[in-house]
């Protein structure tokens, strides 16, 4: 039987309209391989979130998440109205779509909040002092909708091998590196090298983008499959 965990928020930060960065304390240590999720169990249906980290402090342990409230079903209304110290059960951790543990160069793509996991491997690699590049694709409408890079500022600090691609689908501005106009899709099209596989690609968030990209990378770019991970939200 699944084992029910308990967690309580203790911090609510507004990353942007709709998007939240979540603290809960919870009643043991979530041990997690990077990339993996928690399930809620809200108003009697089970909803998936990303581990952006865990970690403990005083004897009180605690999982922080990144919660988008913009599809406005059940869950984004709970969590609209969610308060500190309100408590909610949920599972985990689980999940196949983890950080493989090789020394190749990692493209992170996503759209969204299919950036968490992206983040909590980049983390992980980082911590294990691995020394490779890591490049992201962030997609977004405009620029002013960008968290990613805010979010990145921490793990920057001391791994300078860290890239980010902001890719605006709806800006009419002139955009400086490293925002670029177009959708993640266009800018992959034009990035990657065929067949280059030094690196390995991890997709995530909104499916119709992570099919997109995984028909470029293995039909296009002729990148094998072994090379390429991907979540859809
Ligand atoms: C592995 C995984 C990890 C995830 N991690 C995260 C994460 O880190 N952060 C995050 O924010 N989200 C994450 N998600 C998404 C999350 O699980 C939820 O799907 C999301 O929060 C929306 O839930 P909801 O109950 O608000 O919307 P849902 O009820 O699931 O609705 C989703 C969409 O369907 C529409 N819809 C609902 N009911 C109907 C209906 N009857 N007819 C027509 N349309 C309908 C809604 O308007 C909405 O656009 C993850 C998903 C997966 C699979």
């Amino acid at each position: 039987m699944k084992k029910e965990i308990e967690f309580i928020l203790t911090n609510n930060e507004t990353i942007r309209e709709k998007v939240y960065l979540l603290t809960f304390e919870t009643d043991k240590l979530i041990k997690h391989r990077a990339g993996q999720y928690i399930t809620f169990e809200i108003k009697g249906q089970q909803r998936a979130y990303s581990i952006l980290k865990t970690w403990e402090n005083n004897e009180n342990n605690y999982i922080q998440l990144l919660i988008s409230t913009w599809p406005g079903g059940v869950a984004s209304q709970e969590f609209e109205k969610i308060d500190i110290g309100q408590k909610l059960i949920g599972y985990g951790p689980m999940g196949r779509f983890v950080l493989k543990k090789n020394n190749l160069k990692k493209v992170f793509i996503a759209t969204g909040t299919g950036i968490v996991p992206l983040l909590a491997m980049a983390k992980r690699v980082k911590e294990q002092k691995l020394d490779i590049n890591l490049r992201f694709y962030f997609g977004i409408r405009n620029a002013s909708e960008d968290y990613l890079s805010e979010m990145l500022k921490k793990l920057q600090v001391g791994y300078k091998n860290i890239k980010r691609q902001i890719c605006c689908s709806k800006e009419n501005k002139t955009l400086e590196s490293p925002y670029r106009q177009g959708r993640v899709t266009d800018a992959l099209r034009h990035d990657i090298l065929d067949q280059d596989n030094e690196c390995e690609y991890y997709i995530c968030g909104n499916p119709k983008m992570v099919e997109e990209v995984e028909k470029i990378l293995k039909i296009d770019k002729q990148i094998s499959a072994d090379n390429i991970h991907l979540e859809k939200y």
